[in-house]
């Protein structure tokens, strides 16, 4: 059944996702891994000073705060969201935060718009895949659950690999039971540091297994050393065989894992293909009565799409029509152009966006940020990377911020610290900066670079 199926894919999605897009995901999500939410009061106003990681861009956090209300509310339906302010204003970020503070399951999706224009797939195809990546379905469940205190765990080291092997011993009320473990089983107890006298339980379906609590009395480790490693405790545990769990996976998994030609694989290797209307239609009929017998809830995240001008008017259409979908997620444009021709047309129109699909949205608009906020996000960025920076070497970097962009100066964070280790200092100095100042141009000296230098370029 596509459930069953469901279930025992949740527990390696979380542990697999080594895709080239989640990659590509990881990686961008990277520069923002200091925002943790909008930074709001209970009245909805943006704390001051930093909060939740935000600095400043007040006025977008309050509607933002907004914005996450009425999704809350199922309020939201039908419309889209564009951020619009000058680069590095922080539409992104603001937008991760609406996606934290909407839930940790909440899916949250980042679409570069020149992703669409794939090769692989047609345009509307990426845009399906990426609407229903962003809408979660949390399946609640009774699960065969196997729950008692580890007694030993033997790992067979000899086998290197992915084909590691081993054996957990657990201890139940009455009982010892012995549970084969397979490869990423083995990945999924070192991942949560799981070790003897821990009482876990094992999802019999997924396989996955999870710390519950630790409530042993006596407890001795010992590393047998050469092949395995043993571990051994005095147990105390429970058994139990039924328990109601939850988890979440997203449309574009069940499609993915129901697809006959594509298999669960393919959701690995993020090469998925095309998936047929058909089938996607036979999910949506599935999770709607799953919905009805209270087996799952439907939970619509954010689809964040940056750089929409770049977008066609086919892409546009589609949109416009996808929004009416009872099951749309909350579609977040973003768009640092002024007003640009609409692609595949020759009208023009703000931000490169048909009137129609502009008039369904909500407008959010970041501003440019004065220095003293660029200097308190530059700090923020510092900690947050490990970097100790010199107040000299911060003032430094705070104008060069303002005169280029605030990205560009976050970037010389990383690279100055490199500087800085390579010279054996502990704090990065004014002459660190200086340093890769020269040797990483900015966008501004390179459109100068080039333009001294056009003849030496392919045009
Ligand atoms: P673009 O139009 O170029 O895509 P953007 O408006 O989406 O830019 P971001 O990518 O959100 O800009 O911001 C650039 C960097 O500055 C990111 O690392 C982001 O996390 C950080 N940043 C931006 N604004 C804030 C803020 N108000 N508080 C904390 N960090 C911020």
């Amino acid at each position: 059944t596509i459930q069953g199926e469901i279930c025992k894919m949740a527990g390696l999605i979380q542990t697999q996702p080594t895709s080239s897009t989640a990659i590509q995901t990881l990686e961008r999500i990277g520069a923002h891994s200091h925002i943790r939410g909008l930074g709001l009061d209970e009245h909805l106003q943006p704390k001051s000073g930093p909060a939740q990681g935000l600095i400043g861009q007040k006025q977008a956090r309050r509607a933002a705060g907004i914005v996450v209300e009425m999704v809350k509310s199922s309020k939201i339906a039908g419309r889209a969201i564009l951020m619009a302010g000058p680069p590095s204003s922080g539409k992104t970020a603001i937008g991760m935060a609406m996606s934290q503070t909407l839930g940790p399951d909440v899916p949250f999706v980042m679409l570069s718009s020149s992703e669409v224009f794939s090769l692989e797939m047609s345009k509307t195809e990426a845009l399906t895949q990426a609407f229903r990546k962003a809408i979660g379905v949390r399946i609640k469940e009774e699960a065969e659950v196997l729950e008692g205190e580890v007694v030993e765990i033997i790992v067979d080291r000899s086998l290197t690999g992915a084909t590691k092997t081993g054996k957990l011993t657990l201890k139940t009320t009455d009982m010892e039971t012995i549970y084969d473990l397979g490869s990423k089983m083995i990945d999924s107890l070192s991942k949560e540091k799981i070790t003897a006298g821990d009482v876990v339980s094992i999802d019999k379906s997924s396989g996955r297994i999870s710390k519950i609590g630790r409530s042993y009395t006596r407890a001795r480790d010992y590393d047998a050393g050469g092949a395995e490693t043993k571990f051994v405790a005095c147990p105390e545990g429970e058994l139990q065989h039924r328990r109601s769990i939850t988890h979440t996976v997203t449309l574009h998994e069940i499609d993915v894992i129901n697809s006959r030609t594509q298999g669960f694989l393919a959701l690995f290797a993020g090469d998925t293909g095309e998936i047929k209307p058909e089938l996607r239609q036979q999910i949506d009929g599935k999770v709607e009565e799953w919905k009805e017998e209270g087996k799952a809830e439907v939970i619509p995240g954010v689809l964040f799409i940056d750089e929409v001008h770049m977008l066609d008017i086919e892409c546009f259409s589609f949109l416009n029509r996808a929004l009416e979908s009872e099951m749309a997620p909350l579609v977040i444009m973003a768009s640092n152009r002024g007003i640009t021709r609409i692609r595949g047309t020759r009208f023009r129109s703000p931000h490169g966006i048909p009137i129609d699909l502009l008039d369904r949205a909500l407008i959010v608009s970041t501003k440019k940020y004065e220095s003293q906020d660029i200097e308190e996000i530059l700090k923020l960025r510092a900690q947050e990377e490990d970097v100790a920076v010199s107040s000299e070497a911060l003032s430094v970097l705070t104008r060069i911020g303002s005169e280029t962009s605030l990205r560009y100066a976050i970037n010389l964070i990383t690279t100055s610290h490199l500087a800085c280790r390579r010279r054996k200092g502990d704090q990065v100095e004014v002459g660190d900066v200086k340093r890769v100042y020269g040797l990483f141009l900015d966008e501004q000296r390179s459109v100068t670079y080039l333009s001294e230098h056009s003849k030496e370029f392919m045009s």
